[in-house]
């Protein structure tokens, strides 16, 4: 499932090929016709995210509303040939295509491509928990649901209401990061370890953005840093375009889908148990923090 830096790095490049003149929308699928009729030929705004939510604002107060769920994907690439034909062939089942000169957005299997009102737009985010990507997330609204949840701190992160934009690898790999008991209930977390939790999730989310991966291993954010604090990171945020998983860095985590492995600290087995609904990794030596 894509996780929020996914959301966040297509709402840029949403952004970037569609913001600030019209757009063609449709539905070549024909389930999204009714919605992408009243979207088609106005001005797109500006998009951004909230934890897995898209919002997407066009012109007459007019906002689409996306969520990837499991298996959506939202693609964002340059036409190739402008002038050889009007038409982009349509690949798979398209249930809403952004078009514009220069750029073509093909949205495919979501859970969530609706036209929203403000208002509406107002109720969805007042229902998620902060997100660590958004400048305007304040962390002690988590801290205070987290203290008062009896539930393991592994399901708490993974709630969209405590906290917004954190799936299944952020999860795993960031309570191994801190070496905090995934099962340990929230109101036992120390207010100092989930301070600690949030400002490595507003360090590393960003790096997710740039490079389209998730990168958790020291060595890597490191490195991943350095290119950010260079400006080379910008030419590989140019060439992610939703199409595929990004792949400047080796894919490799901490404990996440290493499960029989040893734990690369302490050499004890990797571990794996199904909490909120996916499988949790972890190393039952190392994490006893709380
Ligand atoms: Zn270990």
């Amino acid at each position: 499932m894509p996780e929020g830096h996914t959301t966040h790095a297509l709402a840029g490049r949403l952004s970037h090929a569609f913001a600030g003149s019209p757009v063609g929308v449709s539905s070549p699928q024909g389930k999204f016709a009714g919605g992408a009729a009243l979207l088609d030929g106005l001005a797109l705004v500006d998009a951004s995210a909230w934890g897995k939510h898209l919002f997407v604002e066009f012109e007459r107060e007019r906002w689409l509303n996306v969520h990837l769920g499991l298996i959506g994907k939202f693609s964002v690439l340059p036409r190739l040939s402008r002038r050889s034909s009007r038409q982009v062939p349509v690949v798979g089942q398209v249930r809403l295509r952004l078009l514009n000169a220069n750029w073509v957005g093909d949205l495919r299997g979501p859970t969530v491509c609706a036209v929203v009102s403000p208002e509406k737009v107002d109720q969805i985010q007042a229902r998620l928990g902060p997100d660590p990507l958004r400048p305007d997330a304040d962390p002690d609204l988590a801290l205070r649901r987290i203290l008062r949840s009896a539930r393991p701190i592994a399901e708490l992160l993974m709630d969209q209401s405590v906290l917004a934009g954190v799936g299944n690898v952020y999860r795993c790999e960031v309570l191994f990061r801190h070496r905090v008991d995934p099962f340990r209930p929230g109101r036992e977390i120390r207010p100092t370890t989930w301070r600690a939790i949030w400002d490595d999730l507003v360090e590393l989310m960003p790096l997710g953005v740039a490079f389209g991966q998730v990168l958790t291993m020291d060595d890597q954010v490191d490195d991943a840093l350095a290119e950010v604090a260079d400006g080379s990171a910008s030419a590989h945020t140019a060439a992610v375009t939703g199409a595929r998983p990004g792949d400047h860095f080796e894919r490799r985590f901490n404990l996440y889908k290493r499960t029989g492995e040893p734990c690369r600290v302490c050499g004890s087995t990797v571990r794996t148990q199904l909490v909120a609904g996916r499988n949790l990794f972890w190393c039952g030596r190392c994490q006893r923090r709380r």
